[in-house]
């Protein structure tokens, strides 16, 4: 069987590892920590603070809570996309207000972005699909137009970019996973980049159970003291180890991945000049990171069948996102079906590959030939 996913760890990962079980520094903030801080800065190129959290849905939570959202406020955010950015919302009271997608990326339609903003909005939460940054500019104009603050869920869009810009970096807050299943990965984790850097020390205390603790280690008060609500989001230094591995391994497991990317997008071209399935679409100011391959095809029916006729023949293909505001949470929030025409309709055909760092030439083409023999 060609897995879905496949995580890519070496001796480095396993010797870091092992070295941080040795020094006997298990908790969070330590060696390894700092130095994951450190080449995440260097491989990303961003300036802001950054801090390691346990994962992306822990740095979105942490997003919301600085960002102070209260009971009744409205959040918009794409309603394609995974659960984590809208229970960050919904954690702090708030209420998602769903966008619609646009087909040719999967995210968040700028165009129809101004006309979801009331009187009671107070964030706008983006999402980069498949590591293709959105349309950043128009999202920033019209929130800052708004005095709306932005967060990426740059979940899976770790070495990103948007007309020069790192994913992550633009908005207000932005969030990295280190899941297993996203391009460099600490098994779970995930990092918060403050782009408004005077957030800063109110993120280390929410980080640290809402302790000024941070400070303490750092020697900048005596004693740490409750300072205000918190919780624990910092993760041991123990998977801070792996992930320094994978991020110095960051060119070689980008460009394996953007082998097997740009295999499939050349291989699946004559199945779009067929009209039998249509491939990712890359605006030309963005640079993408390979994080997963998709291909959007006739209807669920096709779709659905694809999946069983890969699987036979020793294919993991997977579908993604169930619409959010159709999910029976999202239903008893009041959102209703057929709202969202775009979101529904893509989310429906949608159908991803095996994408993995190492995955082999052979491999790769024959998922190709699979997809073109059963399509
Ligand atoms: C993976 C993912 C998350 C959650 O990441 P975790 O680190 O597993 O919490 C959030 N948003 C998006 C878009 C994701 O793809």
């Amino acid at each position: 069987m060609i897995p879905f996913n496949r995580p890519s760890v070496t001796a480095l990962e396993r010797r870091y590892v092992a070295e941080a079980l040795s020094a006997g520094n298990l908790s969070g903030d330590g060696p390894f920590t700092r130095k994951a801080v450190r080449l995440l800065r260097r491989v990303t190129g961003i300036a802001s603070p950054m801090l390691l959290t346990t994962s992306c849905t822990h740095a979105l939570e942490m997003s919301a809570r600085l960002l102070k959202l209260q009971p009744g406020d409205e959040v918009i955010l794409p309603s394609y996309t995974f659960v984590s950015t809208a229970n960050a919302v919904l954690q702090c009271g708030a209420v998602p207000v769903f966008a619609d997608i646009d087909p040719r990326t999967m995210n968040l339609d700028a165009s129809k972005l101004e006309e979801l903003i009331t009187g009671r909005t107070r964030a706008v939460y983006v999402v980069h699909y498949a590591g293709v940054p959105c349309e950043m500019d128009t999202v920033m104009d019209i929130a800052r137009r708004h005095a709306l603050p932005v967060v990426e869920d740059a979940a899976q869009a770790v070495g990103s970019h948007y007309k020069n810009r790192s994913a992550g970096s633009i908005g207000d807050y932005g969030c990295f996973s280190f899941h297993e299943t996203k391009n460099y990965t600490m098994g779970e984790g995930g990092a918060l980049i403050l782009n408004r850097s005077e957030s800063l020390r109110e993120a280390e205390i929410i980080r640290e159970k809402g302790t000024d603790r941070s400070r303490f280690v750092r020697g900048e008060v005596d004693k740490y003291t409750w300072q205000q609500p918190g919780s624990s989001y910092l993760p041991s230094d123990v998977l801070a180890a792996t992930l320094c591995g994978q991020l110095e391994r960051f060119d070689e497991i980008m460009e394996s991945r953007m082998r097997v990317w740009n295999a499939y997008h050349e291989g699946f071209q004559q199945l779009e000049k067929a009209g039998k399935a249509r491939r990712p679409f890359i605006p030309d100011d963005v640079g993408h990171n390979a994080h997963l391959y998709y291909l959007l095809l006739e209807n669920r029916k096709v779709r659905d069948r694809l999946i069983e006729d890969l699987r036979r023949r020793g294919v993991q293909a997977c579908f993604h996102y169930v619409a959010l505001h159709t999910s029976p949470q999202g239903l008893s929030l009041g959102c209703r079906p057929g709202t969202l025409p775009v979101t529904e309709d893509c989310a429906e055909r949608l159908l991803r590959l095996p994408l993995y760092c190492g995955m082999r030439e052979k491999e790769t083409a024959q998922v190709i030939q699979s997809v073109t023999e059963c399509l």
